[in-house]
């Protein structure tokens, strides 16, 4: 997304309301009752929603009663509808109080993305229609998580039919709405609402003993969020982090302070900050590859091309110039991926693909394990004293990863938080 140059509006703020905050008429009217007290404080707002409760996960069960692969255009398009739901609901509550307030589609919204259905990304945005609506004093409520396609039109040589497609952002992709709309807009900060009241040391129904962190870097909550901590959309941090727009995240249920996410000055400590999990696992391995130059690229191009993204990648050392070649992805896309791979690895020469599809990543994660040894160590033991087998093991300068059995991956994040001494952080 390119932004250019904004003058930031300190008077103006977007708030983004989350699917649980949401769920019911009688969340919707807590919500609008919060918006209000923030206007009463002299603060122009925009609010971001998402779909209520499990909204857009029964839109997906009904979309698979009628169709076993749902053409992916149909399914953005249904998809949209949950948040658009919420943000007309959301304005009529704001209006029965008497707040002048409106919804917006993303494409209302001015919100363009590529044609990537089910995981766009924002592209431009063009404020023109939220400017002139806020300049009237209404509060502009946007439908979260979707965007539209350019038009095509311009296009002597394009179809006139295409372009201006309906897309969707990904799961959680209200966040990366907020946040993006924050910055096109120039506001003082996205102020993300959810149920619980920040970003904790650990997801607080794995680890109840968690404690909540008043502020985090943007590349600690970035490696969180891309390895599990489903508590903020990967996108929205990335963004944050290259426009340098501060994120709260804090309770919708009450006036708690929250967590600030930001790219400003923290005292860095020699400790882990945080530890993510993520049960959607699988792994995929190929025994017996000839090892030779281009057969990695001929492996993993076609898995691109088929658009499923691969996490880690483990190639080992080879005997006799044969080795294998394991790789792991979302347990949706296990058996796409095994489709992809059995004929090349046949056409390879490959002696068998093997899938595993009932495992969990666990990550450490913080700035102060940069240049500094023992933590691997010290990960590894603890999970050897609870007879937790390591399958796979990555790492980035701040983070440690370890694959391990799925039914395993809970306790193994409760024995980390107590052997890193979270609980008192
Ligand atoms: P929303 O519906 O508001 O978008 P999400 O369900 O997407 O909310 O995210 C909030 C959930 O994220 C929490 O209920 C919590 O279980 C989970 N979560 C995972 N890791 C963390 C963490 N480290 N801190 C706080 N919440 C976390
Ligand atoms: N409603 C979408 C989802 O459930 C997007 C979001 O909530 O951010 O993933
Ligand atoms: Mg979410």
């Amino acid at each position: 997304m390119e932004v250019s140059h904004q003058e930031i509006d300190m008077a103006l703020v977007v708030h983004k309301y989350g699917g649980t905050s949401v769920a019911s008429a009688e969340r919707i009217k807590s919500v609008a009752r919060r918006i209000i007290a923030t206007r009463r404080k002299g603060d122009d707002v925009v609010v971001v929603v998402s779909a209520m409760g499990d909204a857009t996960d029964d839109l997906i069960k009904l979309a698979c009663q009628v169709a076993e692969k749902p053409n992916a255009r149909e399914m953005d398009v249904l998809l949209s509808t949950g948040e658009i739901v919420t943000s007309t609901l959301l304005a009529m509550a704001l209006r029965a109080e008497g707040h002048e307030a409106i919804s917006l589609s993303g494409a209302q919204a001015g919100i363009q993305t590529d044609a990537n259905h089910s995981k766009a990304r924002i592209v431009a945005i063009n404020p023109h229609r939220i400017k002139e609506e806020l300049h009237y004093g209404k509060i502009v409520i946007v439908a979260g998580f979707q965007g539209i396609t350019p038009s095509n039109t311009q296009d002597s040589h394009a179809p006139s039919s295409t372009g201006m497609d309906i897309t969707t952002l990904g799961r959680g992709g209200s966040d990366t709405t907020a946040v993006a709309l924050a910055i096109s807009l120039g506001a003082r900060a996205c102020e993300r609402y959810t149920d619980t009241a920040g970003i904790y040391t650990a997801d607080p129904r794995a680890v109840p003993e968690a404690v909540k962190l008043s502020e985090i870097s943007y590349e600690e909550m970035l490696e969180m969020a891309s390895y599990g901590s489903k508590v903020m959309h990967p996108r929205a941090i990335e963004l944050g982090q290259i426009y340098n727009m501060p994120i709260l995240v804090a309770s919708s249920f009450n006036d708690a302070p929250g967590t600030l996410i930001h790219g400003g000055t923290m005292e860095v400590q020699q400790k882990v900050t945080a530890i993510s999990h993520d049960m959607d696992v699988a792994k995929i391995t190929i025994v017996g590859v000839p090892d030779h130059p281009g057969i990695a690229a001929g492996i993993f191009e076609p898995l691109a091309q088929a658009g499923i993204s691969v996490d880690t990648i483990v190639q080992n050392a080879s005997v006799q110039h044969i080795t294998d070649l394991t790789f792991t992805i979302t347990k949706g896309d296990a058996e796409k991926a095994l489709n992809v791979v059995r004929p090349i690895a046949e056409m390879i020469g490959a002696r068998e693909c093997i899938a595993d599809t009932n495992l969990g990543k666990v990550s450490i994660i913080g700035s102060g394990m940069q240049n500094t040894p023992g933590y691997a160590a010290r990960m590894f033991s603890t999970l050897s004293v609870a007879g937790i087998n390591i399958q796979l093991i990555t790492t980035s300068e701040i983070r440690i990863t370890v694959i391990i059995d799925e039914t395993q991956t809970k306790r193994a994040v409760q024995v980390l938080h107590r052997a890193f001494e979270l609980d008192k952080a």
